[in-house]
């Protein structure tokens, strides 16, 4: 059946644009949905990446000569485009990373560092992904501040209650995912941001997630920080954004020493560049930033509503097929989710899964998802993953589903 919302893309053209799709594995149509872990590339960012580097290659910032020049424009107009699509106030508050783990350990280790103290409290949630866990973890241990956990229910929503109650004088930094990658889970983190501020607590917010399905809008979520990566939403691996509001960032002591952060350096003193350039010492993924522009134009050409819907049938679809499966249970049931669908099969380990759907030519992702505690809190050692992205199909999912029955022929 096809939706009315599905008809508003033309799914097989869109498919035209990503061409690894195009594919057998194992003699079979590639079905590709291990979109969460990273998705693929439409034509126009590998095209952006070959350009610069076929026409424009060279270092930026440093330079005056004609390339350098061309290289600085695009890469400072990218920082525009990111601006733009967190509708941050400052070009200066856009900061590039080499991703969401770059970002919360540059945070941790400038802010973190700098102005939390022993027995100050920072608030995580049980639905974290590791790199939001282990660098406040080793922020905790090198100060002696106190890490606090907000817990999940048993349909993966996090429990708001136990949050207030968390929360006090004591709490300085609260640091929370938007969107769970092992769940699906879409977070109230406006509400997570408001109630942080009220006991005068700075937040980040993880949007590895949430970039590629939700309208993002940095002001009116009032967040301080928000981090991403550009390789979850159709653009290159090792690149990614840390947004910080100016003054903060303008509080913070830099990261990383080296070029380009500096403004003067002799050996008795160095001063330091302004915002962001303090940040990004280096010599940055010059191609990747550009090509991350072209990637949001690519997102906003399906416009993100149309992709959020057919994102939305497919998880609707493929709920309704795979309840109908004997011994599977689906992890992660909260009511506001994003195209991702967590499971485990009754008596099969989610390897055994893994690699009988991979012989089928089937990618989809198992393990803890680097969301171990989570896995803790459900009992189980990990899930099988299926994750969603604009081109895949529900004539895709059907396959799963039948992957599936072959699995438990095969195992049981
Ligand atoms: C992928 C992911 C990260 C880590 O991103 P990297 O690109 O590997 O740095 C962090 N948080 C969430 C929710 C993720 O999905």
């Amino acid at each position: 059946m096809q939706s009315a919302l599905e008809s508003t893309l033309d799914i097989q053209k869109i498919r035209q644009d990503f061409p690894i799709l195009d594919q057998e594995v194992n003699g079979r149509p590639l079905v590709y949905f291990d979109n969460a872990a990273t998705n693929q590339k439409p034509l126009p960012v590998i095209h952006a990446l070959t350009r610069y580097y076929e026409g424009y290659n060279a270092n930026i910032h440093r330079g005056i000569h004609h390339l350098a020049e061309q290289a600085t424009a695009a890469f400072e107009a990218s920082r525009r485009a990111v601006q733009a699509f967190l509708n941050a106030k400052h070009w200066q508050e856009i900061i590039f990373t080499y991703g969401t783990t770059d970002g919360i350990n540059l945070v941790a280790q400038t802010y973190g560092r700098r102005f939390l103290k022993e027995g100050d409290e920072i608030i995580i949630s049980t639905m974290e992904h590791h790199s939001n866990i282990v660098p406040w973890q080793m922020l905790c241990e090198e100060k002696g501040c106190v890490l606090k956990v907000i817990p999940v229910d048993d349909n993966g929503e996090l429990l708001i209650d136990e949050y207030e109650k968390l929360l006090s004088e004591k709490t300085k930094f609260v640091s929370c995912v938007h969107v769970s990658n092992s769940l699906g889970t879409i977070n109230p983190v406006k509400t997570i941001i408001d109630k942080a501020h009220a006991v005068g607590a700075v937040v980040l917010i993880d949007g590895a997630q949430a970039s590629s399905h939700l309208e993002l809008d940095v002001q009116a979520l009032d967040a301080d920080f928000y981090v991403l990566s550009a390789h979850k939403l159709y653009g290159p691996t090792g690149m990614g954004v840390l947004y910080g509001k100016k003054d903060i960032l303008d509080a913070m002591p830099p990261y990383r020493g080296g070029g380009e952060m500096i403004k003067e350096v002799t050996f008795a003193k160095t001063t330091y560049n302004d915002l962001p350039y303090k940040f990004e010492a280096g010599t940055p993924n010059i191609a990747d930033v550009i090509a991350v522009k072209t990637a949001l134009e690519y997102m906003a050409g399906l416009g993100k509503e149309n992709i959020a819907a057919h994102e939305n049938d497919l998880l609707q679809y493929a709920t309704e097929q795979l309840s109908e499966l004997n011994g599977l249970r689906i992890i992660g049931q909260a009511k506001h989710k994003i195209g991702v669908i967590s499971f485990v099969l009754d008596g099969i380990h989610h390897q055994d899964t893994g690699v009988i759907l991979d012989q089928q030519g089937i990618a989809v992702r198992t393990g803890h998802h680097c969301t171990q505690p989570l896995m803790q809190r459900f009992g189980i050692a990990g899930t099988t993953r299926a994750s969603f992205a604009v081109y895949n199909t529900r004539e895709e999912v059907d396959r799963l589903v039948q992957g599936l029955h072959r699995v438990q022929k095969m195992m049981l």
